[in-house]
């Protein structure tokens, strides 16, 4: 690892590729591989600083978005290229030996199989009621204990049982290798809970006026008449921590940092507000009697903004003065508390570095308000929703603190008897700490006589800044052979590949072949790492990899509808076992079946057989798959024509298309769920293949959909390596479970992801990965209590890539409040919209696409309209009054509308890809994926680029590209490149190397020249890969062809033949709010 003194913190190593291959790669970025091996040996704290012992090991390993492949043809690597010695250890490109030459085969290591069925408990849950996670075969492996125990009030119950989620199993070094974190993008500065900070209003006169923003504290809205305030948001102002980027690590003193910051995370204290950063308001504050219902204490208006509309719909905004994004290129430093209060986190969109001082990083759980309301009256005059988003095993910033492990030894961790939640910083110790109260139920425990401690005089325990546990919002837990129902599972990959005619002759099975051939050196090394792999058309062909053969034998699998696995023992081989004769496989498939003319594939058949092989043992299956399924079980037939015609019809069942065709792929997933096998589709393809069928699958195994449409074999092998190797890289963990608890009052209503559920409270994740993400929606069963706080807790029992069985528990205690007001002051926009977004997403195939659409624009009318009315001093209905922290709610509903999952343009397949990404994405890649980035090039050689490689984005309208510019537009997903008719024909040439635009090519590879406009881009997008963990599809558009329409669709502030420009939209909200304040 890179020592200390790297790249500034906000420079993440991109994602570099640790074999050796990469020296082929061409859009390697020189300076950009400086920062990554900075960022992984970004300055973190010395291993003994903390007072802890162990840490969980960090993530060394590289994200996705670097150079491609060296496989293709590319451009050499620049000599001054970093070199690949820094590559953390664990990339480390030698793998594992094989044994040697001849030597049989060592039985498998995983000899011991899980018992059977019957034999295994059945709760995960926790040790104590010993739920036997059933890791095994068996269904409701891990049955989630905590049923038993708390019975009443399942969600906060057993879950904890078993959930042992252990550290980032990756490599000893998962630590942290770059986050995805999304730099500047959204960081606008928005008002925190704390203090009110002088509200912004926009106010534009209902006139002809130009609205202009004023800031005014308190003082009515009205009164904006001097355009003072603009473009400066007011709520930039309070710094949150703000930390120029630096080579130091944030913390100086990384170990004994904690102690200072953390006056102590749970005692009942005063309020020591840190300089510089934003307190709550002091707890009295809320419970003040309110004015109104919501009214601001003192008197104080909320920050907002407020714009005049004039009633005839006509707008006279001034556009560059409607609520925009302002971003913020520093990195914020931010303490999870604060003065023993919990404090707002950062945009999640924001270039932030977390020091947990008791609560749970927000990069692992943040809610959509940062204030509980006392009721669920609250809550629903609100308008807002209440959810948490947790992504437990999230990749944490280089400069973080890694999380502690701790280890209790055979009792394993102290855990509530009642609801079975995991001991953390809220748990209040009595009786001079032979007793505590859990924070979750209020059940009053003994502490085990083991595990007792005095308390001080304030009334902490003396242990507490030594325990993790007691002092940290996220630890993990050694679990205890209490958490198994077998021996923690082997890394088991089994790759599966389409050989049938298309995929052949397209170059998909090449593509596929290939990648896989370049990423096994990155699997994880040891003997608990196993292999498999199998073909397939109209029959299945699985492959005897054992050392003992000369080489691969094929072994055909002809009945398609009654499938079976041969030789079950001899397809799955533990990896250094087979590596060569894996090797050479890869090597020959394509030529083997390069003329294959069976045009029918079995897809579900394959996937069939592959799961009856992996059974014993769970595992990830990778598939590759090209044309639609349409032999054997799990066949699929061509529906899409059928819904054009019903679309045309009317759109009234088009929608349907969106949802599985049967329930045949269904079932077969959730036996897959249950034996543990994680299924990971990659879809390189020409036409149509059902994806809203075929998603099932992944989507509820813990997997994902890839899609390469159409696919390019000049263009997508790049991207379909890099996505395969982060997708077998990047830190996961097996055979999970996982559950959210909360204090008594609120409870789980549901979870959204990609996941199996087969009780109520638990969440079974055969696989779960740094990238995915779970929606939990909460209610109240009861009313909070005031000046209380409220806790959540997720708890994710899981293996590790090397076989530790572990239990990763974040904590998050907010403040609750009966105060309106502080609920929109503390509204987390970013996890709102992406709650929305997501909500969306599940609505979209079961109701008509406008019922889907209105239902968006309402959510945002209503959350406006409750602020407008409680909350706005502003008297003039002929303003838009827009709370602060949520101004950019109406930009992104509208372009939210404007996504091609909720249009009814997009190609069926399209919009079913655009619902599954969704479903398990991670806050940070919704907001551009909805409002995407748009930044100029033309002008790359004129400014000097700071520390920030990526030019301050510009607002996503027509009116900001100019016909001589040179445009970026990227999601996350894609990157278009637009090219004005004007650009001056040395740019193109140094950019691009052509002449003129005529030469643009469809199927575009982007080359590093030897000029500094060239280096600079291929920087910055190699940054863009870095921070979104993804390759991105690069596509040069033009004006007056498809690329260009594509370009200017993601315009989304434009006005479009069916949508609002976003001027209009505003004036749409304002109106339906006016309506229903008449
Ligand atoms: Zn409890």
């Amino acid at each position: 690892m890179a020592a200390p003194g790297g790249p500034r913190p906000g420079n993440f190593p991109p994602n570099y590729n640790p074999n050796s291959l990469s020296n082929n790669m061409q859009n390697l970025q020189i300076n950009q591989q400086q920062p990554n091996n900075a960022g992984v040996s970004a300055p973190r704290p010395p291993p003994n600083a903390t007072p802890f012992g162990q840490r969980a090991p960090a993530f060394a390993g590289s994200r996705p978005g670097p150079p491609p492949p060296g496989v293709f043809p590319r451009a050499p690597v620049p000599p001054n290229a970093p070199a690949q010695t820094t590559l953390p250890p664990n990339m480390v490109s030698s793998r594992p030996a094989g044994p040697p030459p001849g030597s049989q085969l060592p039985p498998p290591p995983f000899a011991s199989r899980p018992p059977p069925p019957g034999a295994m408990p059945s709760s995960i849950g926790g040790p104590v009621t010993p739920s036997p996670p059933a890791l095994g075969p068996r269904p409701g492996s891990y049955p989630s204990s905590p049923q038993t125990s708390a019975p009443s009030t399942p969600s906060h119950g057993s879950g904890s049982g078993p959930v042992s989620n252990g550290p980032p199993t990756f490599a000893p070094r998962m630590t942290q290798s770059g986050p995805p974190f999304p730099p500047a993008m959204g960081s606008m500065p928005r008002p925190l809970v704390g203090p009110p900070q002088p509200p912004a209003m926009l106010s534009s006169r209902p006139s002809s006026q130009p609205m202009q923003m004023h800031s005014s504290f308190g003082g009515p809205p009205t009164a904006v008449s001097s355009a003072s305030g603009q473009s400066a948001p007011p709520f930039s102002g309070p710094p949150q921590n703000m930390m120029p980027p630096l080579g130091s690590s944030p913390f100086s003193a990384p170990n004994t940092g904690m102690h200072q910051s953390i006056n102590s995370p749970y005692g009942m204290q005063t309020w020591p507000a840190q300089p510089q950063q934003v307190a709550p308001p002091p707890p009295g504050s809320m419970q003040q009697p309110p004015l109104m219902f919501g009214m601001p204490p003192g008197g104080q208006s909320l920050p907002n903004q407020s714009m005049a509309m004039s009633h005839s719909g006509q707008s006279n905004i001034d556009p560059n003065q409607i609520p925009r994004l302002a971003p913020s290129a520093s990195v914020i430093v931010h303490e999870t508390r604060q003065g023993n209060q919990a404090n707002p986190p950062p945009p999640a969109t924001s270039d932030y570095i977390v020091k947990d001082t008791g609560n749970s990083s927000p990069r692992y759980m943040r809610c959509t308000i940062n204030q509980v309301p006392l009721t669920a009256d609250l809550l629903s005059t609100s308008g807002m929703q209440m959810s948490l988003l947790v992504q437990p095993l999230a990749l944490a910033h280089p400069s973080e603190e890694p999380i502690h492990v701790v280890d209790f030894g055979e009792s394993g961790p102290v855990r509530c008897s009642r609801c079975k939640g995991y001991i953390n910083p809220f748990v209040k110790f009595i009786d001079q700490g032979r007793r505590f109260i859990c924070n979750l139920c209020g059940f009053m425990d003994e502490t085990p006589r083991d595990y007792h401690c005095n308390l001080g005089p304030d009334g902490r325990r003396r242990d507490a800044d030594e325990r993790p546990e007691l002092c940290r919002g996220t630890v993990e837990f050694v679990a205890t052979k209490d958490y198994m129902v077998r021996d923690p599972m082997p890394a088991v990959f089994f790759f599966l590949i389409d050989v049938s005619m298309n995929p052949t002759q397209t170059g998909a099975t090449a593509a596929a072949c290939s990648a896989i051939r370049q990423v096994i050196a990155d699997l994880p090394k040891g003997p608990r790492t196993m292999v498999g792999i199998a073909t397939f058309d109209s029959t299945i062909h699985f492959y005897n990899l054992k050392r003992s053969s000369q080489q691969p034998l094929m072994l055909i699998v002809p009945d398609v509808q009654d499938v079976y696995t041969p030789l079950e023992s001899d397809v799955i081989v533990q990896f250094s076992e087979c590596c060569e004769h894996l090797e050479m496989l890869l090597d020959n498939i394509p030529t083997m079946f390069e003329s294959n003319r069976i045009a029918d594939s079995a897809l579900g058949a394959a996937v069939k057989a592959a799961f009856l092989a992996m059974k014993n043992t769970g595992g990830k299956l990778l598939v590759f798959q090209s044309v639609l399924p349409s032999t054997g079980i799990g066949s699929l037939s061509v529906r899409e024509s059928e819904g054009r015609s019903n679309i045309s019809a009317g759109e009234k069942e088009a929608h349907k298309l969106l949802q599985p065709s049967d329930k045949t792929l269904k079932t077969m997933a959730m036996e897959l769920a249950e034996y543990q096998v994680c299924v990971d589709l990659f879809i390189t393809s020409q036409m149509y293949v059902d994806i809203a069928s075929l998603s099932v699958i992944p989507r509820t195994t813990g997997g994902q959909v890839y899609y390469y449409y159409p696919f390019s074999a000049r263009s997508d092998p790049a991207k379909l390596y890099n996505d395969l190797r982060w997708n077998i890289t990047r830190p996961q963990g097996f055979e999970a479970v996982l559950r959210v608890r909360c204090s008594q009052g609120i409870q789980v209503q549901e979870y959204s992801g990609n996941f199996c559920k087969r009780i109520p409270t638990d969440v079974d994740l055969p696989a779960i990965d740094c990238d995915k993400t779970i929606m939990v929606s909460l209610n109240h069963d009861d009313k909070l209590q005031e000046g209380s706080e409220c806790s959540f807790q997720c708890a994710l029992l899981y293996t590790t890539v090397y076989g530790q069985r572990r239990i990763r528990v974040s904590t998050l205690s907010l403040p609750c409040t009966n105060m309106l007001s502080n609920l929109f002051r503390s509204a987390d926009l970013d996890t709102q919209f992406t709650c929305i977004t997501k909500q969306a997403a599940i609505e979209i195939p079961s109701a008509p696409l406008a019922q889907v659409r209105d239902q968006a624009t309402n959510v945002c009318i209503n959350i406006l309209y409750s602020y407008r009315k409680f909350c706005a001093t502003v008297s003039s209905s002929g303003q838009l009054i827009l709370p602060e922290a949520l101004k950019m709610l109406p930009l992104y509903t509208l372009a939210l509308l404007k996504c091609i999952g909720l249009r009814s343009d997009g190609r069926i397949d399209d919009r079913s890809v655009w619902i599954n990404y969704v479903s398990p994405l991670p806050t940070p890649l919704v907001i551009p994926l909805v409002y995407p980035r748009m930044i100029a090039l033309q002008d790359l050689n004129e400014k000097e680029l700071d520390d920030s490689i990526i030019p301050v984005p510009i607002p996503l309208s027509s009116e900001h590209i100019a016909i001589d510019g040179i445009y970026l537009l990227e999601n996350g997903v894609d990157c278009l490149i637009y090219v004005g008719e004007d650009v001056q024909p040395n740019i193109l040439q140094q950019m691009f190397g052509i002449s003129s635009i005529e030469e643009i090519p469809n199927q575009f590879i982007l080359q590093q020249y030897d000029n500094p406009l060239s280096k600079k881009l291929n920087d910055i997008v190699n940054e863009i890969r870095r921070q979104r963990c993804s390759y991105l599809r690069l596509r040069l558009c033009k004006k007056g062809d498809p690329s260009g329409m594509m370009f200017f669709s993601y315009l989304v502030e434009d006005k479009t033949a069916n949508g609002f420009s976003y001027v209009e939209y505003l004036i749409h909200i304002h109106r339906q709010i006016q309506n229903k304040m008449a």
